[in-house]
């Protein structure tokens, strides 16, 4: 065995240690799962043996399963790629379900041999459906680990049992957080939700759980669902209490997902359908769902997108072959809302912290930041003050650049104006070491021209962070024409240090996500300029699969940085700008000094404490013909394309080098609809002959902006796709 060991101790109890080589956390793979059934077996056979424990050699039990082995599940099958899942599935089910037995016979139910889970950490996925199989859950009473089934975030469901196990033994409802938001818990609160049984201190996991082993009885090993008249936790589905649940849970998944995420209305009907059959009957049905799931494209797109290809970014997919070049301090110039952000996501990375301003004061004021968010935590009972001051410790505030000395990465957030980043980055450049790296997170002004203020400009690059910091995933690293190799590693190693997801593009205005962004956004405000109803156009982009409408969003960015942008992009273009009936809409705003969520009036309405109300009846009131609406198709076609076109010539422009980052980057950058795998993926969901038919119709009747590119027009011929055959690797 080499990921999953099995030993017996003198007084017969085997214990089944889950201690994949070489990685941090234990993932599910194949071998895995056939060195389990092993062990399990061994154990059920070896007379000497008592019972059995499963746990891990490493601080975590598990974080789930390599989705790499559905893919394959599915590509092996060749023809019958459905058949191939569900067989495959059937297989875990039938494992699991081996270790839920545990040798008993089935009638009297009893010679079973008890199998205890010792969770020491976090247990996520596939590392819990396993104990759910267990007779009995033990987990550390350790702080930072993470008890869940997180699979509806990547697109799926639990369809190892986790599904039907955990609706059978909590009830549909007190089950729906964990399956259905895909909720994790903290083990206290794991157990008090009833999904594991203990929490013991860490030392004495392994002996608690052996103490059981040892003095379980028969009745011990029944699961309820295996005995007679079990009746379900808040009622079966036709069920006076069961009713109202299953009405009202169809119900929030529509509201939740507007009909474009098809696993959680598959795992939905899994635990419907499964809770009025029996037990083995319900796990049959749950592999039927699931598989159902995995040929869905959307949820292929996602599992490639979120789970395969964010990996492979993160792990420097497209890192040059230069040494390590982590970062160990780090210059953040300016402290405004930027710079204090970088400045906590990297302290609280360990990297030591510089943090620059004009005046010490505003400097302090941009270190404040990071103890507001500390502060929260505290009370959250996430962190504590000795590591408040422990990060805390790590920023130390200037106004002096001499305190630079040292730093191999410098980041700048001050204003955006070119002079005053030419001066900082001279500044700074005077007192850095000749090896350290400058990095700008301008949003707007091209690298390569910032790039000559600096006495080297190979080793300087764009780290664009999105707004708020702390919050936002994506980090876009931009290349200059002459930014080197090296530049390009240290960020990504920088980024990998803060743990956020990097896409690396070229030099190009607004590089990749805002180049996207700006164009949905300026379609949705010129269809306010044109009528379309207001309501219209943010429930067009909700069911596109937007978190948020447009409009909704243009308040959340601010209403004076579109103009802005606007102006600064007409100024630029000149005659070939086209923008100015949306600008017109932009622009009234503005002056009437709604500038969006800060000033509590923008699009919306928002109450005294900031709270979103209704989109403002002024929009209606000044442009809306109410008697002359578009589809809502119509509405959606244009959205999606304002942005898609524009991922697709940042493709061909070679802004973008690599689909990945273009799909990654669209959903964790902008929250592109995230079901359809981003841009790249949901063109190829559509296919590229469909997109041409719709870019020549919106073209026709909106304008050259929608014109399909040459690229689409070659793929709709020849019937090629941005990705592989229907495969889940890029
Ligand atoms: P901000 O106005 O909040 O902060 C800028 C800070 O820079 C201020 O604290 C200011 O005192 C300081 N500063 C200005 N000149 C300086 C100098 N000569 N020396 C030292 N400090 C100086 O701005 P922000 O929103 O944090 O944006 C900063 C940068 O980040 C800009 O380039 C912006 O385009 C970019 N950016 C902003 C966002 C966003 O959503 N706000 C997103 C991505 C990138």
């Amino acid at each position: 065995m080499t990921e999953l060991h099995y030993a017996v101790d003198a007084d017969g109890v085997a214990t089944i240690t889950w201690d994949v080589p070489e990685k941090s956390m234990n993932v599910m793979s194949f071998e895995g799962l056939q060195e389990l059934e092993a062990g399990i077996d061994a154990a059920l056979a070896d007379d000497a043996v008592k019972g059995v424990i499963i746990t891990s050699g490493k601080p975590d039990f598990a974080g789930g399963m390599d989705l790499n082995i559905l893919a394959k599940m599915r590509d092996d099958a060749g023809d019958n790629p459905a058949q191939g899942l569900f067989d495959g599935i059937m297989a875990m089910h039938v494992l699991l379900r081996k270790i839920e037995l545990a040798g008993m016979d089935r009638k009297t139910q009893k010679g079973g041999k008890p199998i205890a889970a010792a969770l020491p950490g976090t247990a996520m996925g596939i590392g819990l459906e396993i104990p759910l199989a267990c007779h009995r859950i033990f987990a550390a009473d350790n702080a930072k680990a993470r008890i869940g089934l997180p699979e509806i975030k990547v697109g799926i469901f639990p369809g190892a049992g986790g599904t039907t196990r955990l609706s059978w033994k909590l009830g549909a409802m007190a089950a729906a957080p964990l399956l259905l938001e895909g909720r994790a818990l903290a083990p206290a609160k794991a157990k008090a939700a009833g999904v594991i049984d203990e929490v013991v201190p860490a030392a004495d996991l392994l002996s608690a759980a052996k103490a059981w082993v040892l003095g379980a009885s028969d009745a011990d090993l029944v699961k309820p669902w295996d005995k007679k008249g079990y009746k379900i936790p808040g009622g079966a589905p036709y069920s006076a209490p069961g009713f109202p649940t299953f009405v009202g849970a169809s119900a929030m998944i529509h509201a939740n997902t507007w009909g474009v995420y098809p696993a959680a209305k598959a795992l939905l009907s899994a635990v419907y359908e499964g809770l009025q059959v029996p037990f083995d009957t319900a796990l049959k049905i749950e592999a039927r769902w699931f598989t159902s799931v995995l040929m869905n494209p959307s949820s292929s797109a996602m599992i490639r997108s979120l789970f395969v290809n964010k990996g492979a970014l993160e792990k420097g997919a497209n890192r040059p072959d230069v040494p390590d070049e982590r970062v160990k301090k780090v210059g953040v110039l300016g402290a405004g809302m930027m710079g204090a952000g970088i400045s906590y996501v990297s302290a609280a990375a360990g990297i030591e912290v510089v943090l620059l301003d004009a005046s010490v004061e505003a400097a302090e004021k941009g270190k404040a930041y990071s103890t507001g968010i500390l502060d929260k935590a505290i009370k959250r009972g996430r962190s504590t003050e000795d590591k408040k001051a422990a990060l805390l410790g790590m920023i130390k505030t200037t106004s002096d650049y001499a305190d630079l000395e040292g730093c191999d990465l410098i980041i700048e957030a001050v204003f955006e104006d070119p002079a005053v980043k030419a001066e900082v980055t001279a500044k700074a450049e005077a007192v850095i070491p000749d090896t350290a790296i400058f990095a700008s997170n301008t949003s707007t002004l091209p690298i390569t021209s910032l790039a000559q203020a600096s006495r080297r400009p190979e080793q300087f690059i764009g780290i664009h962070f999105f707004s708020p910091v702390d919050k936002m995933l994506l980090v876009e690293i931009i290349k200059g024409a002459q930014t080197g190799a090296r530049a390009v590693a240290k960020s990504l190693d920088y980024v990998r240090q803060i743990r956020k997801t990097p896409i690396v593009v070229n030099d190009a205005r607004f590089f990749y996500a805002n180049r996207c962004i700006i164009p949905y956004i300026n379609e949705s405000v010129r269809m306010v300029a044109e009528g379309v109803e207001p309501a219209l156009i943010e429930n067009a982009a909700k069911l596109c699969g937007f978190p948020l409408g447009p409009l909704q969003l243009n308040d959340e960015t601010s209403i004076d940085l579109g103009v802005k942008i606007a102006k600064a992009t007409k100024a630029a273009l000149g005659n070939a700008y086209d923008n100015d009936e949306a600008d017109a809409v932009l622009f009234k705003l503005f002056d009437e000094g709604r500038l969006g969520r800060k000033t509590k009036s923008g699009f919306y309405e928002y109450d005294e404490k900031g709270k979103r109300g209704a989109l403002w009846q002024g929009l209606r009131d000044n442009w809306t013909k109410p008697d002359n609406q578009p589809s809502v198709d119509e509405v959606k076609n244009r959205l999606m394309m304002a942005q898609v076109l524009e991922a697709v010539r940042a493709l061909d422009e070679g802004v973008l080098e690599d689909i990945r980052e273009g799909d990654v980057g669209a959903i964790l950058g902008w929250g592109f609809a995230p079901w359809s795998g981003g841009p790249f993926s949901w063109l190829d969901i559509i296919g590229a002959k469909r997109a041409v038919e719709i870019c020549d119709d919106l073209e026709a009747r909106f304008g050259a902006r929608f014109q399909a590119t040459q690229s689409m027009r070659e793929m709709a011929a020849s019937g090629k796709r941005f990705y592989g055959k229907a495969s889940s690797a890029a």
